[in-house]
């Protein structure tokens, strides 16, 4: 209970209130609206249409799409993001609801600004009402009560007929409201019962503390107020107040306290300034009690700070203290399990905590008739079964990362798409006209398209500028430099492009490589060609060729090039007696020159022979941190955050009879893959 109350600032409906009127006052600034979303200060649960989402993700959106102020930018910004999701290759539905679901908030919220650039500051006040009856969210009676007592002189003012612009209404509204207190009390029994100094009486408790002692504060300034100096306030009234006198009356105050006192008292003072980390003392008034009473202070940690500070500051608080354990399982329970995970890890390599499943899994067999995978999928499982497990079966997504680079208007993935849909519109082109790439014929045309392509996606991903956008535009034409100047020298014939597969269920590919390694496979080819000695698969690529290798029969990541190869001939050519004589990646930026790395594809009991034992282990339920390939798997994966220091060499393996003895299930199949 407090005499004096809490600040309405210090309470979670109060700092909401306080936030959101600054975010009228500054203009409705997204990252004023931000700071509201992202600092756990509102709430969607009471709006229709909005079922899981997280307000920082509002906050997220509004800081990663650089959106400026106002309903129509944020709306804008977020058409953008919703064209760049249709027209993605493979659409995440996740994206797309939140999407969904942020455009309701984001109207919602807006309902609760008033209309105009001028307005009175009863609309102001009623608009704040609806906000707070609307978005702030009630964790307690405290918060309860500080809503009510928010709304009550609020509803007052709603008749009021006094004008201004929005932002001097909301300032005014900010300055009226954010010394008001709430919850004061009487001493109630079973409470810590908390008054200022002054106000201070006997209360017959049998514990009393008096707090805030050291030097620095207690008992006060005694430097005069500059507006009127204690010698003008003497000569005016001995009973106006002046620094010594107020001074005079809290060492009195404090005096009283422990004389009134007839049990033990606790007086405390910070011992240390944590922001320059140097010591304090404490006051002189104190020091001098202490001393005539022979007592020495003792040194405390912080105590617990829950109810004052946010959940995750009261957890911080107790970072170091031996009560860390009980906080953090209390407030974040998800936290707590992934603590115990990760010491689990860290004890056994070859537990359930490691990616190993108790007990077979058919329903995660890759072989399976209702499963589908992309070859991007089985390039995972590859490179580590664990990976392939958090991503593909957990369906754990990394945080959205907008790949944004200083001075690039585009991301990597973005300068990627664009080209890939440039060369498809251009080669479908030519092939309705019958004719092949000439870089002479078709360099303007090529550019003309490029230049269009520009302007179309300049809709969809924000501006960077002017020479961010040219830049991109000197290493696009470099891109349609390499791609055309490549084409016209091959004598291979364009046969098809954008072939895709396995999207609906009809289509899909069910791709045989051996009589128990089949699976159902779904994708896109690029682009396939007729050379002299057969058909010719390439995908496109925009990045560097550094991690493949120049033979990929040799390269044991890529998969994607045998996969295409086989489906191409099994479901989608036309002519049965044409081979595939190779199949491979062209890289078309600039930096990369061009180059082509193809191969002849390997016969498929080659590649059966490598998937089948992790095939093998996606049954058994064995997806353990382990990398057959030399390369460093972990230093580029997207989960390196969870999982990146505890990857297993296959060298590490064990001791073999403790992860044979309880993993019998799993132990073959990963044993036979590490071994292969
Ligand atoms: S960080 Fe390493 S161990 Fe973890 S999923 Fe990625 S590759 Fe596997």
């Amino acid at each position: 209970s407090y005499s004096d109350g809490i600040p309405i600032a210090q309470t979670f409906a109060g700092q909401s209130l306080i936030r959101y009127l600054r975010w009228l006052a500054g203009g409705l600034k997204s990252e004023d609206l931000a700071v509201l979303a992202n600092g756990g200060y509102l709430t969607f649960q009471q709006i229709d249409g909005v079922k899981d989402l997280y307000p920082d993700r509002l906050g997220t959106f509004l800081i990663r799409r650089n959106v400026g102020s106002g309903l129509d930018e944020s709306l804008s910004a977020l058409a953008i993001w919703k064209t760049s999701l249709e027209r993605s290759r493979y659409p995440s539905d996740r994206d797309i609801k939140l999407a969904a679901e942020l455009d309701v908030a984001i109207r919602a919220l807006y309902k609760s600004v008033p209309d105009g650039a001028v307005v009175t500051s009863g609309e102001v006040a009623a608009a704040a009402i609806s906000f707070m009856k609307r978005f702030v969210r009630v964790k307690s009676d405290q918060d309860r009560a500080a809503v009510n007592l928010l709304c009550e002189p609020l509803q007052r003012l709603t008749g009021s007929r006094a004008t201004g612009t929005v932002e001097d209404m909301a300032g005014f509204l900010v300055d009226m409201l954010r010394h008001r207190r709430t919850n004061r009390s009487a001493a109630l029994p079973g409470s810590i019962h908390i008054v200022p100094l002054e106000k201070s009486g006997y209360a017959g408790r049998k514990h009393v503390a008096a707090i805030g002692f050291d030097g620095q504060v207690f008992p006060g300034s005694s430097r005069s107020e500059p507006v009127l100096l204690d010698s003008e306030r003497e000569s005016l009234s001995s009973d106006l107040p002046t620094s010594v006198r107020d001074q005079k009356s809290r060492l009195a105050a404090l005096t009283g306290v422990v004389a009134r006192t007839t049990e033990s008292i606790t007086v405390t003072y910070s011992m240390l300034d944590p922001i320059f980390g140097r010591e304090l003392d404490p006051a002189t008034a104190l020091d001098a009690m202490l001393e005539e009473r022979g007592v020495r202070p003792t040194r405390h940690g912080l105590g617990a700070a829950i109810g004052f500070l946010t959940d995750s500051g009261a957890v911080l608080s107790q970072m170091h203290g031996r009560e860390f354990g009980t906080y953090a399982d209390s407030h974040f329970p998800w936290l707590s399990s992934g603590f115990h995970a990760g010491q689990e890890r860290a004890q056994n390599p070859f537990s359930e905590y490691s990616g190993f499943v108790r007990g077979r899994t058919p329903e995660l067999d890759i072989r399976s008739s209702d499963k589908v995978v992309s070859p991007s999928s089985l390039e995972r499982l590859v490179r580590c079964p664990y990976l392939y497990f958090v991503r593909d079966v957990l369906k754990v997504r990394p945080p959205d990362k907008i790949d944004r680079r200083p001075g690039r208007w585009l991301s990597a993935l973005e300068f990627g798409n664009l080209l890939h849909q440039l060369f498809f519109e251009f080669m479908t082109e030519l092939a309705k006209r019958g004719e092949r790439p000439d870089e002479a014929k078709h360099r303007a045309l090529l550019q003309s398209m490029l230049d269009d392509k520009i302007v179309e996606w300049q809709d969809a991903v924000p501006s960077a500028g002017v020479v961010a956008l040219e830049r991109e535009r000197f290493l696009l034409s470099q891109a349609i430099d390499v791609f055309l100047g490549s084409e016209t020298r091959r004598s291979a014939e364009p046969y098809a492009f954008e072939a895709g597969f396995g999207e609906s269920s009809d289509s899909t590919a069910r791709l045989v490589l051996d009589d128990d390694v089949a699976f159902r496979l779904r994708g896109s080819i690029d682009r396939v060609d007729v050379g002299p000695e057969g058909f010719e698969i390439w995908d496109y690529k925009s990045g560097q060729s550094a991690s493949f290798r120049a033979d990929l029969n040799e390269d044991p990541l890529h998969l994607q090039w045998a996969l295409y190869a086989y489906v191409w001939s099994d479901f989608l050519s036309d002519q049965s007696d044409r081979p595939v004589a190779r199949s491979g990646y062209f890289f078309t930026s600039g930096a990369a020159f061009g180059e082509r790395i193809s191969s002849q594809p390997p016969d498929r009991s080659v590649l059966a022979d490598r998937l089948r034992p992790l095939m093998e282990m996606t049954a058994a339920g064995a997806f353990p941190h382990l990398q057959v390939a030399k390369q460093d798997a972990c230093a580029f994966c997207d989960y390196k955050n969870i999982c990146g220091t505890e990857c297993v060499k296959p060298k590490e393996m064990v001791p073999q009879e403790m992860f044979a003895t309880h993993l019998p299930e799993g132990a073959e199949a990963v044993r036979k893959w590490a071994e292969s």
